[in-house]
């Protein structure tokens, strides 16, 4: 702790709760190539023996994963073991071997690396964590060739550790009882360091730019503070600094307790309007926690994370069982499974797509369904047998117009006579689409007699509808989600939607924001569905807002020229 000043980091913020103590720097010395072999097929196969060991090592860590509670979490390693094992990997390592006649320990590094640049090349998020994964599997097995012990960190006392990046096998490892939190210069909140720390409630900080120069020049023995929700990090905080973290904490802990408190509450205005607060989740693991926090069903599950990760489909008995679980957890309130949504940006292995100019506006998601069927069918039989569970609401991603609906009319009618000819028990399972390009919304009185309900994926019509790509950083400016444009838009689909009798959500990124989850509202909006973690605050956001100012001020809202002027209409109310 020092008198003056403390160094201050604005990282991204990646796994909730605050942490103040000294720190603990995990690096990893790479494994020591010892230049050309002379035979090079005796190296393949010590190569080879070293990929299949690091692979069985993986499962054991899942195991231990699995066994400690965190089940989801465990197929990160059941992934791992897949990559130690994956031909592609092993045979352009052997390849270097062969033909450059480096050995196995720089064959493999320079494989990992070269598959790693590619996920990190395609500009997803999502995948550019996964070349961290990648990387793990090449140290390790780099390292296994080299004799090393697998790398970890000892922590003597309650530390934070600090790194580069933290391969998912040493997080997964740390002594979890000394640690008070993670901090990284590089990484995302997607990637799996932030997954695993998240799910075992470490607070966590990535993308902290200057964090190991700033350390380095602190010296050893001094001190850091981090916040996982505002990404600030502190080198050497101040008495101060430390006070104001500890006063952080306990504000968080009683957060906390309140909101687990409140969980039974409804989301209604205090003019009498109720409004469903729904959950959006990844992965059947959340379900759980969704639940305790007060979310009245599923709005979202994005099930793509089943297919990412793996080189094969999950088989149909897979899906069930993860569908399964999350439709029990809810029953008897509905959980939205939406269908496969990758291609295009977010490739999958087994999917053979091809290369595209503009992969957001190519075929992606459902328009995948004339070249893929069966990926389709065989997830919507898994939906209709998961349906025996409890309530399940099937939701089609990129839907355009009516022709869209058809062919999920289509799948969805073969995968229920298939069930039917096989004898399996199928429960009732609603088909609706998802709204996020602005034709489907324009277009709506030709389909949605035909669907149970629509959703709204805001995150990609306001891609669509203000041509800003939702990845690229220079176009921040066209990202706000109370531009008068959006509005207009979530206006039409909620008329379409009573015109048509059929039940309206919002399922993207702006109905978690507690200000624009009233815009929702004040537009005609009944059900929102988020990350849990935001529910809380946008139900308090509800109880004390009026549904008639709400309207009032957002029909004249959609008039206005700007989001900020849109805003500061919000901010008038409250
Ligand atoms: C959306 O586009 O708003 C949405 C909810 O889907 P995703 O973010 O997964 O594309
Ligand atoms: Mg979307």
């Amino acid at each position: 702790m020092t008198t003056e000043n403390a160094v201050r980091i604005r990282g991204v913020a990646a796994s909730p709760g605050v942490a103040h103590g000294p720190w603990v720097r995990f690096e990893r010395a790479a494994p020591v190539s010892a230049g050309r072999v002379a035979e090079p097929k005796a190296e393949v196969a010590r190569m080879l023996a070293a990929a299949e060991t690091v692979g069985k090592a993986s499962e054991r860590l899942a195991a231990e994963v699995t066994a400690a509670g965190h089940p989801d979490e465990a197929k990160v390693f059941l992934a791992h073991a897949m990559m130690a094992r994956d031909p592609d990997l092993l045979d352009a390592a052997a390849a270097r071997i062969r033909v450059e006649g480096v050995d196995a320990i720089a064959a493999i590094a320079g494989a990992a690396a070269t598959v790693a640049d590619q996920l990190r090349a395609l500009g997803d998020e999502l995948l550019a964590g996964r070349a961290a994964d990648v990387m793990d599997v090449g140290d390790r097995i780099g390292r296994e060739l080299a004799g090393l012990a697998s790398a970890g960190v000892r922590l003597l006392e309650p530390s934070i550790v600090v790194a580069e990046d933290l391969p998912p096998s040493v997080t997964a490892t740390l002594p979890r009882e000394r640690l008070l939190g993670i901090a990284l210069e590089a990484s995302s909140p997607t990637a799996h360091a932030a997954i695993l720390a998240r799910a075992y409630g470490i607070p966590a900080v990535v993308g902290a730019t200057g964090l190991l120069a700033s350390l380095k020049a602190s010296g050893p023995g001094s001190a850091l503070a981090l916040d996982g929700e505002s990404g600030e990090v502190l080198v050497s905080p101040t008495r101060d600094d430390v006070a104001r973290y500890e006063t952080r904490a306990g504000a968080i802990a009683r957060d906390r307790g309140r909101d687990l408190g409140e969980a039974a509450l409804p989301a209604i205005t205090r003019d009498g309007v109720a409004v469903d607060l729904l959950a959006n989740i990844g992965s059947p693991g959340e379900a759980a926690g969704a639940v305790s926090i007060g979310a009245r069903g599923v709005g979202l599950f994005r099930t793509e994370f089943l297919f990412l990760e793996r080189s094969t489909p999950p088989s149909e008995d897979e899906q069930v069982e993860a569908y399964g679980h999350v439709v029990a957890a809810f029953a008897p309130r509905p959980v939205t499974i939406r269908l496969l949504d990758v291609g295009g940006d977010k490739p999958i292995p087994y999917l053979p797509l091809k290369d595209e100019a503009n992969p957001f506006l190519g075929v992606r998601a459902l328009r995948l369904a004339d070249r893929q069927p069966e990926i389709f069918v065989t997830q919507l039989r898994a939906c209709y047998r998961a349906a025996v569970k409890g309530p399940v609401k099937i939701m089609a991603p990129m839907v355009a117009d009516a022709g869209d609906v058809a062919t999920l009319r289509r799948l969805a009618d073969r995968a229920t006579s298939e069930l039917a000819a096989d004898g399996r028990a199928i429960g009732v399972a609603e088909l609706g689409v998802m709204l996020e390009i602005p034709s489907a919304i324009l277009t709506a009185d030709s389909y949605a007699r035909e669907v149970g309900f629509m959703s709204l994926g805001t995150n990609d019509l306001l891609q669509y509808t203000l041509a800003a790509d939702r990845g690229n950083p220079a176009l921040e400016r066209y990202r706000d989600s109370l531009h008068p444009a959006l509005l207009q838009l979530v206006r039409l689909a909620v008329q379409a939607a009573e015109r048509s009798g059929i039940e309206l959500s919002v399922c993207g990124e702006m109905a978690g924001d507690p200000e624009a989850a009233l815009a929702l509202v004040g537009l005609g909006v009944r059900a929102l569905s988020m990350s849990p973690a935001s529910i809380p605050q946008v139900r308090r956001a509800i109880r004390v807002a009026k549904k008639a100012d709400l309207e009032r001020e957002m029909l004249a809202s959609l008039g206005d020229r700007s989001a900020d002027d849109v805003r500061a209409r919000l901010r008038r109310l409250v």
